[in-house]
């Protein structure tokens, strides 16, 4: 049984006073949950928020790392230095990192590799645009993207991976894929580890849906036969709004 994954991407918003805010608040709402809790915050409250987080059951994460160690690369963080403050997860490939900042699915690849050499718990993201999916190429544009972002990564790393379907058109719009769509296109996805991995690997390997999921519709789609949770944006800023979707049954 796979379990599921609710991760919260703040994207550029919260001071870190507002951040230890949220943290104090989620607590006792999602205690008692089986669910994996992650909330991935700005670098600049990472430190704030892990403190907060500690010896409870919401863990923390980045939403984006750089490939390499250390050097000359003015303004960007490395994965370890995530690390070594205590950072668990990062979010790798966000369609807003690919739109605006040149990700590419090669450049995702190196990070993802570099993720899993640190142990740090990657959310790789893939989806399409809206003339993608009208066109008829939803299908051909997930499954290249899971496959070169996984290009390389050796069984147990592929496992080790989590892969958020995020359809472009439906993040931060509103527009929420319907839940046999999105479960439709996860399949495909996991047909594709299949093909490449084997049975054992695509059984195992979570596989969340991102985009316009709220409170209102988490059930829905997290009790979808290949949804296994969320990666949620605009919803996750309050904290009880975000602890109905963690406990979304
Ligand atoms: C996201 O940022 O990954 C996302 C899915 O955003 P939203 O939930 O606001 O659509």
């Amino acid at each position: 049984m796979r379990k599921k994954v609710i991760a919260g991407n703040w994207k550029m918003n919260k001071l870190p006073n507002e951040a230890m805010e949220f943290i104090t608040e989620l607590e006792p709402l999602v205690k008692n949950t089986e669910n994996e809790v992650v909330v991935c915050v700005p670098y600049t409250d990472l430190f704030y928020a892990l403190n907060m987080a500690q010896d409870t059951n919401i863990k923390i994460g980045a939403q984006n790392m750089n490939a390499e160690e250390k050097g000359a690369y003015t303004g960007e963080v490395s994965g370890e230095m995530l690390k070594a403050i205590g950072v668990e997860y990062v979010i790798l490939g966000h369609s807003e990192r690919r739109a605006y900042y040149s990700e590419t699915d090669e450049s995702v690849n190196k990070k993802l590799k570099k993720a899993l050499s640190l142990s740090l718990k990657p959310i790789v993201c893939v989806g399409e645009s809206l003339e993608q999916r009208e066109s008829g190429s939803a299908k051909e544009i997930v499954t290249t993207q899971t496959r070169l972002a996984l290009d390389g990564l050796s069984n147990d790393d592929v496992k080790s991976t989590i892969i958020a379907y995020e359809p472009i058109w439906a993040i931060g719009t509103g527009k929420t894929a319907t839940k046999e769509d999105a479960n439709e296109t996860i399949k495909w996805i996991r047909e594709e580890i299949l093909k490449l991995y084997g049975n054992d690997v695509a059984d195992s390997v979570i596989i969340q849906y991102g985009g316009s999921v709220k409170s209102s519709n988490a059930n829905e789609l997290f009790t979808m036969s290949d949804i296994d949770g969320g990666l949620v944006g605009g919803a996750s800023l309050k904290a009880d709004e975000f602890s109905k979707i963690v406990n979304y049954k």
